[in-house]
């Protein structure tokens, strides 16, 4: 049997076994004995199926396999293989246990009886894998942020930007139409002046979550500036668009948004549709829907334009 100097093996910060080509245990040192609370004289002699009677790890049983008949070093990763043997460790800063998050390696160890033997060393990574996934769940925290608006949750302009592009690309490719509709709150500075900005602020959340909920979940809703929003609509051509735009005009009257009681706030919507027969750029698209508004500003307000899709057309 082969001998590792115990002064070396029971002083390292990682789990050292050494197994036979039937995976009993030969050596278990220190650390193994405090976080599994088995003794080497315990362990001296089993296999790990024996001590760990859930033990199910195929990839180190092949890689022992491996070690002692090819002599070949084998690495199990943390990332494959989350935990090789069951160890159940605190949770940092919290109650609670969960199991170790382990970095393996077997490696062969010529014995003094001629055998090959496998050494198993195992590293606890828990703590470097937890403040990896924290660093990943900030950085999609940020990534998400850095696409929504602050007020009411929505996509903002850069997330509009580089959506539109990527959808025309896809609206060309498979000659698919693309509603856009810009949206305006009508009078919305009187809304400020009679209850504050404050109020303002809460006609435009309420507002936000009334066109939302007019629309699908492949439907983008974005707040293009303090009381504009764009709704870009997939698969939709200049009826479709028209439709919904109506049907957002009519679901803003009839809301309660903020202080103001159904029918106090009401919007303008111009309607531009992306065609493969009439072909144009992101911002020639949302040029076009901008002009419309125009028109049903000038028209009166609490109006769709173009009315219908002839007056699209033309
Ligand atoms: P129109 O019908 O022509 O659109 O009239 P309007 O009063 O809505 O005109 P306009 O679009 O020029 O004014 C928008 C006002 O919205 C001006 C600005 O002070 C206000 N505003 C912009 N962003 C915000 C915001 O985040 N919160 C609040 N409360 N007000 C905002
Ligand atoms: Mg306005
Ligand atoms: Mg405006």
């Amino acid at each position: 049997m082969p001998r590792l100097p115990e002064r070396v093996r029971d002083r390292v910060p990682i789990g050292i076994a050494v197994l036979d080509g039937y995976y009993r245990v030969h050596s278990w040192n220190a650390w193994l004995a405090e976080k599994t609370a088995i003794s080497e004289e315990s362990a001296l002699g089993k296999t790990l199926q024996d001590l760990f009677p859930h033990f199910n790890s195929p990839r180190l049983i092949w890689a022992i396999g491996q070690v002692i008949t090819r002599r070949s070093p084998q690495v199990l990763s943390q990332a494959l293989n989350q935990f090789v043997i069951p160890i159940r460790t605190a949770i940092r800063g919290r109650h609670g246990t969960s199991l170790m998050q382990q970095q393996a390696y077997v490696n062969p160890l010529a014995g003094d009886d001629g055998r090959v033997y496998a050494v198993l060393s195992i590293l606890d990574v828990t703590e470097s894998v937890s403040r990896s996934s924290a660093l990943l769940e900030v950085a999609q925290k940020l990534q998400s942020d850095s696409n929504r608006d602050a007020l009411t949750g929505l996509y903002n302009r850069r997330f509009l930007w580089e959506w539109l592009v990527q959808q025309l690309k896809l609206c060309n490719r498979y000659d698919h139409s693309l509603a856009c509709l810009m949206l305006d709150i009508d009078h919305f500075k009187r809304v400020n002046d009679g209850h504050g900005h404050e109020g303002g602020d809460q006609v435009i959340k309420d507002f936000a979550q009334v066109v939302a909920a007019q629309l699908r979940d492949s439907d983008v809703l974005v707040r293009y500036g303090g009381e504009e929003f764009v709704v870009l609509i997939p698969h939709c051509g200049a009826e479709c668009g028209i439709a919904s735009a109506q049907r957002i005009l009519a679901a803003v009257r009839g809301s309660k948004l903020g202080p103001l009681a159904p029918g106090e706030v009401t919007c303008s919507i111009g309607v531009a549709c992306w065609s493969s027969d009439h072909p144009s750029t992101g911002e020639e698209l949302l040029k076009r829907a901008d002009k419309y508004l125009y028109e049903a500003k000038q028209g009166g307000r609490n109006a769709v334009v173009p009315k219908t899709v002839r007056a699209f057309k033309s």
